[in-house]
């Protein structure tokens, strides 16, 4: 079988490839050994905010008394195998979608394995349980590599689906466990802490860097650690996590001279791209130690017309970022010559409680980068709708670079942290890639009361002048 574009691995970067590919005319084929929509979809960005929406429910109607709202009296309890069932509703929904969309625009799906050879040759091994039977051989016009990443663990830490988990276990659990240990304080551990407390579990985060979110401005970091604290959140950092002794249902988890004892371990230490999962033998494809495959700006391989994208290359492991490098080399194979991606400025959403959001550099960043800037923070504590839907913790906080005169001019970065900030980061993600200037941005009006007056806010205070700020 001959197609134009051959895609291997059907995650966000895969389907991304293969449907924007057949929307602009090429035949695309599709390989995927598992399930269409991959970690995102299924073990990822869609079940574990599904269960975050869980939480914060749980959260609401705990605070409802404070509105005047009687919840019926007793405590508030959840059930989470209704969660859980509610979850697989909604995942079901997107992949029957996801499904019709790949069919409705032609792209030929094939269950199993895909292999890529010489030649832009791709076999596939179909699994059992498949429609398809034994070996199908294509031939593509160009290849695109999407075959993801997978959770990682450490040494001593193995994981059993009981006692230590991983976020592909973690999203199914029908039961709130007691105690925990989350082991890594960055997105997908904080984001686990903060859901795993709001559920009435007792929650430990063990951090090996001095601070947890790395990535993340400082003042929005210290104001997520802040928020954990208050919540009851034990958090440790600069900690190396040597090992754990279980006895009977629990465990005892040891860090630096001190231990907790826990009913779970979840590891949250990263995930590994699984560079080597569609054979390449006989191509000029390069894996890096660590398990990426190399690729140029261009994201292209070292084998000509051969593309890779997604967690299997050394970009964020964001689904939207998959999705803007799945849309990106089709662009590129056609001739259309798009703007190369910048890490440095993508969307960063990270949906603890308080939430994250953030595009661009953040100040120390900025500063290494050499640039002089000038910071403008505000709290949410003084904005009229966060104390109306009562949720005042966080800030905004504006980076933009200094002109001459020392006044602000471009918009270098924009971090929040607060209530749905991640809905809010929009204009500031549109600020900073527009590389639009402070005096650009503050002469647009802002819609009042909302939680995204505190952007228009910092930004105007920025131009020297301000309004409530
Ligand atoms: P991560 O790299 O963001 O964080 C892992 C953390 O574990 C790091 O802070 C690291 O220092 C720490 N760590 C590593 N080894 C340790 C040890 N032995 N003891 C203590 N701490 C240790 O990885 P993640 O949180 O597992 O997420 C994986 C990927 O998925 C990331 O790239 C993340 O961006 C992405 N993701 C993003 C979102 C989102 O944007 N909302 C959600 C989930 C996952």
């Amino acid at each position: 079988m001959r197609h134009d574009l051959v895609v291997i691995g059907g995650g966000p970067a895969g389907y991304a490839a293969a449907l924007y590919g057949a929307s602009a005319g090429l035949d695309v084929g599709l390989v995927e050994e598992n399930l269409i929509g991959g970690t995102c979809l299924h073990v990822g960005c869609i079940p574990a905010k599904e269960l975050l929406e869980t939480a914060s429910v749980l959260r609401a109607v705990k605070g409802a008394s404070e509105f005047g709202v009687d919840a019926g009296g007793a405590e508030p309890t959840v059930d989470l195998a209704v969660s859980q069932e509610r979850k697989r509703g909604v995942i079901d929904n997107l992949f029957k979608g996801l499904g019709s969309l790949l069919s409705g625009r032609g792209v030929t799906v094939y269950d199993g394995t895909g292999r890529l050879g010489p030649d832009h040759t791709v076999t596939v091994e179909h699994g059992e349980g498949s429609d398809q039977v034994g070996t199908s051989t294509l031939q593509a016009g160009h290849v695109v590599l999407a075959t993801g990443s997978s959770p990682r663990s450490i040494a001593g830490f193995e994981v059993d689906g009981d006692l230590v988990v991983t976020s592909d276990e973690l999203l199914s659990i029908t039961e709130v466990p007691a105690r925990v240990v989350v082991v890594g304080g960055g997105v997908i551990g904080c984001e686990f802490a903060s859901m795993l407390s709001d559920l009435g579990s007792e929650v430990t985060v063990l951090e090996a860097l001095p601070e947890i979110l790395v990535g993340c401005d400082a003042d929005v970091a210290k104001a997520v650690r802040r928020s954990f604290r208050r919540r009851g959140i034990s958090v440790h950092t600069g900690v190396s996590v040597s090992g754990h002794e279980p006895s009977g249902g629990s465990t005892v988890v040891r860090f630096g001279d001190d231990q907790v004892e826990v009913d779970l371990v979840v590891m949250a230490v990263g995930r590994s791209p699984r560079g080597d999962a569609a054979g390449l033998v006989g191509t000029r494809v390069e894996v890096d130690e660590r398990g990426f495959i190399s690729v140029n700006d261009r994201l292209l391989t070292g084998e000509p017309g051969v593309y890779a994208v997604g967690d299997v290359v050394a970009t964020p492991q964001l689904a939207h970022v998959a999705f803007a490098e799945g849309m990106f080399v089709v662009r590129d194979l056609l001739g259309e010559s798009p703007l190369p991606l910048d890490a440095a400025t993508v969307p960063w959403c990270i949906y603890t409680h308080p939430e994250v959001a953030f595009a661009g550099l953040t100040e120390v960043a900025a500063r290494e980068a050499g640039y002089d800037v000038v910071v403008s923070s505000h709290r949410f504590v003084g904005n009229g709708r966060a104390m109306i839907v009562g949720e005042t913790d966080g800030l905004v906080k504006v980076v933009a670079e200094a002109g001459l005169d020392g006044r602000a001019g471009r918009i270098l970065g924009v971090h929040m942290v607060g209530p749905w900030v991640t809905e809010q980061l929009g204009q500031g993600y549109l600020a900073v890639n527009w590389e639009a200037t402070v005096d650009d941005v503050a002469a647009h009006i802002q819609p009042h009361p909302t939680l995204s007056e505190l952007f228009g806010e910092t930004v105007l205070s920025l131009t020297g002048r301000s309004l409530h700020g």
